[in-house]
């Protein structure tokens, strides 16, 4: 069954075409990866599909329920959640509040002192919960914001090069944490350039380029595709 499906979008900015008659499935519990070279449209693509920007042509169903029309707060109602590309934590606050406003939306009282502390140590932040966010590294803060996307218990949570400034250590412990979520039923789009974790957690990725799809199957059949060698790859 399908959680999302992308039907013919296109995003104008004036001249400049960055999303072109894009269809895309992305299927109820599944890890999905969306790849390609900067400037393919990828991060437009998310903001379209929770709503940050309206598109200038086709339809975004949710659900078998047409969200094109939606803002974006009630898209996360329906179940979203974006990590976007930039860092986004609350810097000025501490690590343990930045997760706290997550979550105070679904939880109160001393539940939501066990689920906080339940996230700080899945994301490796507990020895730090009392540091200010912005005195975090890279890294960290990417930590941060991917629990606090999943703090909200998404049904779908896309994830916008969630492993930009982590050492290859944190990248691997990132995807083992999508995959326990992925596992207990969240279905998750990922931007994505690191192949090793791409091949760790995807099991369908889709090729953007120049604003359009390119490719699409498993990992595997894509790195075959001399096409997709020439454009991805640089070859
Ligand atoms: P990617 O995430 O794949 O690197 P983006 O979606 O960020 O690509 O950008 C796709 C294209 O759209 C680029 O040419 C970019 O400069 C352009 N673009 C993105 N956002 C805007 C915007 N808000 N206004 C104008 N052009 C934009
Ligand atoms: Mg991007």
């Amino acid at each position: 069954m399908s959680l999302v499906e992308v039907k013919g979008v296109s995003k104008r900015f004036g001249g400049l075409t960055a999303v072109s008659g894009v269809d895309l499935t992305v299927n109820a519990g599944e890890i999905h990866c969306l790849i390609g070279p900067n400037g393919a449209g990828k991060s437009t693509l998310f903001k379209l599909i929770v709503g940050l920007y309206p598109p200038t042509e086709g339809s975004i169903l949710f659900d078998t329920v047409d969200i094109t029309a939606e803002r974006p707060y009630a898209r996360v109602q329906r179940g979203m959640s974006i990590k976007m590309q930039a860092p986004s934590v609350f810097k000025e606050l501490p690590v343990r509040q930045n997760i706290q406003t997550a979550l105070q939306e679904r939880l109160s009282g001393s539940e939501r002192i066990a689920e906080e502390d339940r996230l700080l140590t899945l994301l490796n932040l507990a020895a730090d919960c009392d540091k200010l966010a912005g005195a975090l590294s890279h890294g960290q803060q990417q930590w941060l914001e991917i629990g606090m996307a999943l703090a909200l218990k998404p049904q779908l949570l896309l994830l916008d090069e969630p492993t930009a400034g982590m050492s290859p250590e944190e990248t691997f412990k990132t995807g083992e944490l999508i995959r326990s979520f992925n596992a207990e039923g969240m279905t998750v789009l990922v931007v994505e350039h690191d192949m090793a974790f791409v091949r760790q957690v995807a099991q369908r990725v889709t090729v953007l380029h120049l604003g359009r799809i390119f490719a699409r199957g498993t990992l595997d059949s894509i790195l075959q595709d001399e096409k997709v060698a020439e454009i991805y790859l640089g070859k």
